[in-house]
């Protein structure tokens, strides 16, 4: 095994791509031999990021969205990023509870992501687009 590797795939925004993108970082990551749980980890915090980007950065328009993988010895990177609306207040978005879409989201995305992830960032312009930056260490 090489000290890095790399996949990127690029997707449109549409609701059934999110198994896609889902299931591609699953399969990226079995190159260290994951636990299912590290898996299922991985792939809730990819489900989260996918839905934000189709729901509030594309707001339901379909556009294309990136996933990144890196792996660098045995952590996994990934970025995941939209060119749409963008976050004003990104602090802001990304406690809990905070959502802009009231009724049947929960504003609990970014906290699943944390949760589940060593690391989360996000990156955002108005108008430019978002981009969710992630990590994870496999075997921890
Ligand atoms: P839930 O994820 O629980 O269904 P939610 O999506 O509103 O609800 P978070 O995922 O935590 O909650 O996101 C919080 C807020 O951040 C969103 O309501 C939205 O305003 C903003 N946001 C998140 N991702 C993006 C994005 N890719 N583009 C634009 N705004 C975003
Ligand atoms: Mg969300």
């Amino acid at each position: 095994m090489g000290n890095s590797n790399e996949m990127t795939i690029i997707f449109d925004s549409r609701p059934e791509n999110e198994g896609l993108a889902r299931v591609a970082a699953a399969a990226f990551c079995t190159q260290l031999n994951p636990t299912l749980e590290e898996v299922a980890d991985l792939k809730t915090a990819v489900s989260e990021a996918v839905t934000n980007c189709i729901i509030h950065g594309y707001q339901g328009e379909v556009h294309k969205i990136r996933m990144k993988c890196v792996r660098k010895e045995r952590t996994i990177y990934l970025d995941i990023e939209d060119d749409g609306i963008g976050i004003a207040d990104v602090e802001k978005a990304m406690e809990p509870l905070y959502t802009t879409v009231g009724g049947e989201r929960a504003g609990l995305g970014f906290a699943v992501m944390q949760s589940f992830m060593d690391s989360v960032k996000v990156t955002s312009q108005v108008g430019k687009g978002t981009c969710v930056h992630m990590s994870k260490k496999i075997g921890n």
